[in-house]
């Protein structure tokens, strides 16, 4: 039984077999939320969705418990790429997500920031909004959602400041919003784990980006230690994020709209997004 069925929770799912697929699998998990790729994260090659494609997947939705789609962006992408040809590339995939979002009525697509390679910070801050800018020319009202990163080599985005800095250059900010993901949170060294740290850091996250602008969260524990600044997800309760910040979160009436999807890893099947699921409703205490 989900409690609280209005909390949007779920998983990222695989499009295997078809994008409908993901839709299955989502109810397979009990789930009202799920998470996808369009298309392979891992190929710059991206055809358009053909209209059967997008009818099969509405279809399945409309169907079904999932309320919530919400799309992860290609890995490949840089949008702070130091490099014209690179950040060009990222546009023009980021073009074609942003559309296949709109035809598939999904509202929000994650992004990574990127890394500024050999450009300093304010130059890859800059660059990474400006192919952000271009490449929703095209949609209407997808909301590209800035994922706040582990800060891992020269990624840019792992601090507050950073990602204000990616919305300040943005001219349309209707069209975009944030993702907040635990476990690089933890690893860019953001501690929410005691009721103090964590009232703190909301505050702070408020007053810089503003709560309103959080829209989706990753939620996974850390492999790796506090500031470690390397982004692996561990299993919920496995990792080295007290238990206590996922309980706030779960209980946290602010976010009751954001939707939670987890990140974590998976084995052959679904049991390990089953467990994980099971863990984070069983910590919501009303
Ligand atoms: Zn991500
Ligand atoms: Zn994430």
């Amino acid at each position: 039984m989900i409690k609280h069925s209005s909390l949007l929770l779920g998983a990222h799912v695989s499009t295997a077999g078809g994008l409908y697929r993901a839709i299955d699998e989502g109810q397979k998990l009990e789930c009202n939320a799920i998470q996808i790729f369009t298309h392979s994260s891992r190929q710059w090659i991206f055809r358009p969705l053909t209209a059967d494609v997008i009818k099969d997947f509405t279809q399945a939705q409309k169907n079904s418990s999932i309320k919530m789609v919400v799309v992860h962006a290609s890995y490949l992408m840089n949008p702070a790429s130091p490099e014209i040809e690179s950040r060009k590339k990222t546009e023009t995939l980021l073009t074609l997500e942003l559309e296949a979002c709109e035809s598939l009525n999904v509202p929000y697509l994650v992004l990574h920031p990127g890394s500024r390679l050999t450009a300093d910070t304010e130059t890859g801050l800059r660059f990474c909004s400006e192919t952000i800018q271009n490449a929703l020319k095209t949609t209407k009202y997808v909301k590209i959602l800035i994922e706040n990163t582990a800060g891992q080599g020269s990624a840019i985005g792992s601090t507050l400041e950073e990602l204000k800095g990616i919305y300040n250059h943005i001219e349309d900010k209707r069209r975009v919003g944030f993702c907040f993901d635990t476990c690089h949170a933890f690893a860019a060294g953001y501690d929410i784990t005691s009721p103090f740290k964590y009232m703190n850091f909301w505050e702070k996250f408020d007053t810089i980006l503003g709560i309103d602008n959080l829209h989706v969260m990753h939620i996974n524990d850390s492999v790796k230690p506090l500031n470690s600044h390397v982004d692996r997800h561990a299993h919920i309760g496995q990792g080295k994020i007290a238990i206590d910040a996922f309980s706030f979160i779960m209980n946290d009436e602010r976010f009751n709209h954001v939707c939670k999807i987890i990140e974590t890893p998976k084995g052959d099947g679904i049991d390990d997004d089953i467990r994980n699921l099971e863990l984070l409703r069983s910590l919501i205490k009303k």
